[in-house]
């Protein structure tokens, strides 16, 4: 059935307008009075709604039932990562979203290419959080990740938290290349279910480098505040790769 984020306040027997953008794409499915569709505005949950009308551009919804049902992952994992030029960032948010990320930071490093900050920051993050609202759309997520401002590593390091001994439940980690590492899911605690909340039953920070990977001192800085160094295995992958296969790693378990 068709999915739409629709970022309002949403309750049973509501009668609203669509959204520009979901309207559009009920037009362009030529859905009828009667046809029924899914809307979801990150708060909970799924509503069924039911076209009322159509008009040139707008759309008009009853919403019938509301549905309590969400698609997490049981592993949340905010993936802090250095910026991938151009479309393969949008391409890293689509991907990371389907694979149930809880939140991404997009950061700048020393040998990042890709530098943002104000107004093209903003419109970036703007974009990226509507490139995961239509992921959400798709996969049948009804929770959207949070998609932060661009930053720099090293002042986003410097505000991390970490407890090393993990009894706040949070794992930190770094992807990194240095031989010697452990791989990443020897970190998995593991009596889980003794620990779950809300369904969570793991808490994740991931720290991967960009394109061009990290400096030796930012790897360094990482390890100090005590994220733990891991690795991905013996092949070099690209920044976005290792992102997603981090993920996998984690939230396909
Ligand atoms: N061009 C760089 C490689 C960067 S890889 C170089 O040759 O040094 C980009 C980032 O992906 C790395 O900083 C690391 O965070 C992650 N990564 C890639 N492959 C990895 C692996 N096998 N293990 C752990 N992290 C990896």
């Amino acid at each position: 059935m068709a999915r739409f984020h629709c970022p309002l306040p949403l309750s049973v027997g509501l009668v609203l307008d669509l959204p520009a953008t979901a309207a559009r794409h009920v037009q362009v499915l030529r859905m009828q009075p009667g046809h029924t569709l899914t809307l979801f505005n990150g708060e909970g949950g799924e509503y069924l709604a039911e076209v009322e009308h159509m008009g040139r551009s707008d759309v008009r919804v009853l919403v019938r039932e509301h549905i309590v049902q969400e698609r997490e992952a049981t592993q949340r994992v905010h993936l802090a990562v250095g910026m991938p030029a151009n479309e393969r960032m949008d391409w890293l948010v689509e991907k990371a979203t389907e694979l149930g990320v809880h939140r991404i930071t997009p950061l700048m490093t020393e040998r990042s290419v890709v530098r943002l900050s104000g107004e093209r920051a903003e419109k970036k993050q703007a974009h990226w959080q509507a490139v995961a609202a239509s992921a959400c759309e798709q996969c049948g997520r009804n929770r959207e990740p949070v998609i932060d401002m661009p930053e720099r590593l090293d002042t986003w390091l410097a505000r991390q938290t970490v407890d090393a001994s993990h009894k706040d439940g949070r794992v930190h980690a770094v992807l990194s290349l240095h031989a010697s590492t452990q791989p990443l899911n020897a970190l998995m605690p593991r009596e889980q279910a003794a620990h779950a909340v809300d369904g969570v039953t793991g808490d994740w920070v991931l720290l991967n480098g960009p394109e061009g990977g990290l400096s030796d001192a930012e790897d360094a800085a990482a390890r100090v505040k005590g994220f733990a160094p891991v690795s991905l295995g013996a092949r070099v992958l690209r920044a976005e790769t290792a992102a997603l296969a981090a993920l996998a790693m984690l939230t396909l378990a």
